[in-house]
């Protein structure tokens, strides 16, 4: 099945297409007319894939402004969220057992979190105010003795709250803690730099900024103890065993050398159509309610609730008009979950159940800002007839 060609891609923070000069860069690699080598190898072949796989760990390390030494490449955002959390946890000395984590974060930390417990460990799950905010004050009163490490991320992935992570660093330096964040839906969009972020452990995603999938990174600062999760191999310093995927890595580097280039326009030009979406959807939808916080905000997440309608329907229903958008609402046991992180904020079911994501990228348009709110105007006044 192929998606419709008129559609309006506005599920950006779900994937970005990849970038066509990606493609370009990583193609060589694939049909093996640079090198089809194993970067583990002593001969030419493989000689030529480790150089292509330091140049891409100097544009991944740039993009940060982080020490070379300091990246590992790993099969994406939810792996280096997985290794962050439980190979903190792991290496934390015996009466370190206590982890902190935040209620909105994404799955790929709240699972390994509640792994974690399951393994004997003691685990806080911190709550934020109704927009999505972590207080540091908040953070410090549940930090104990036994806090090994806190994992709060950066911004949120629905509804796009960016959270105080200078000021809840600053608690965790306070107390001695390590500190993870999920910079997944951050990185490449706003300056995300170790230089003045000084965080422990940083994770980030190729295919949330034009590269390819399955390819992430987890920033490790010198000197902190993580233990690996996978054994077998001597790759990425022994912390993410396997041999490297050498086409996703290189693209992963170039996709981070143009994001670097091309982010503060990106950015200005995106939050420009959220502002235009926004109203527009205020104009034409009665009760609409905008979620998350409007002010500490990545600029291309719109996350709307509107009373009465479930949000898989709005979201098949747009998808019918051509509209490619999404919810956080997950099916289990056939029946449709609001959103945790819409629940999390405090929504009433009914508001967490009808919740839609919409988020915009490079390519989007003011015209297919206008014409996706006119659609999910008529939808929602169709249902609600
Ligand atoms: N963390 C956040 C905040 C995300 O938005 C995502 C993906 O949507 C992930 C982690 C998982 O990343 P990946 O899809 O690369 O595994």
């Amino acid at each position: 099945m192929t998606p419709n060609k008129t559609s309006i891609y506005l599920d950006h923070a779900a994937t970005t297409p990849l970038d066509p000069e990606v493609l370009v860069a990583m193609m060589p690699y694939m049909d093996g007319s640079l090198s089809f080598g194993n970067a583990s190898s002593i001969h030419s072949f493989g000689r030529y894939a480790r150089a292509a796989m330091d140049t891409a760990r100097e544009q991944a390390a740039d993009l940060i402004k982080a020490d070379f030494s300091e990246i590992y490449f790993t099969s994406g955002g939810t792996e280096s969220d997985n290794l962050a959390v439980i190979g903190a946890m792991n290496a934390a000395p015996a009466h370190k057992n206590h982890l902190i984590v935040s209620a909105i974060e994404h799955h790929a930390v709240l699972h390994a979190a509640h792994f974690l417990e399951s393994q004997g460990y003691e685990v806080t799950i911190l709550q934020s105010d109704s927009t999505g905010l972590i207080s540091p004050e908040a953070l410090q009163s549940e930090i104990k003795p036994t806090t090994a490490l806190v994992s709060i991320m950066h911004a949120n992935n629905e509804i796009g709250t960016i959270q105080p992570v200078e000021e809840l660093l600053t608690v965790c330096r306070q107390n001695g803690v390590l500190f993870h964040t999920d910079a997944v839906q951050t990185v490449g969009q706003i300056p995300v730099q170790i230089t003045s972020l000084p965080v422990d452990l940083l994770t980030f995603s190729s295919h949330k900024i034009y590269g390819p999938k399955g390819i992430g990174v987890l920033y490790i600062r010198q000197g902190t103890k993580i233990s690996p999760q996978a054994f077998g191999g001597t790759q990425e310093r022994e912390k993410r065993p396997g041999t490297e995927n050498i086409p996703a890595i290189v693209g992963f580097g170039r996709a981070a050398e143009l994001t670097a280039a091309r982010r503060e326009c990106d950015n200005i030009s995106i939050g420009n159509m959220r502002q235009f979406l926004k109203t527009k959807l205020s104009e034409l939808v009665p009760d609409i309610h905008f979620n998350g916080n409007q002010e500490h905000c990545l600029s291309s997440i719109l996350n709307v609730s509107v009373n009465g309608v479930e949000g898989a329907t709005l979201l098949m229903n747009l998808d019918r008009m051509g509209v490619a958008a999404s919810s956080g609402s997950a099916c289990s046991s056939g029946s449709i979950e609001p959103s945790h992180v819409l629940k999390a904020i405090g929504l009433n079911r009914d508001l967490a159940s009808s919740g839609v994501r919409f988020s915009l990228g490079r390519k989007t348009t003011v015209e297919e800002c206008g014409e996706a709110a006119q659609i999910f105007a008529e939808i929602v006044s169709r249902i609600r007839q």
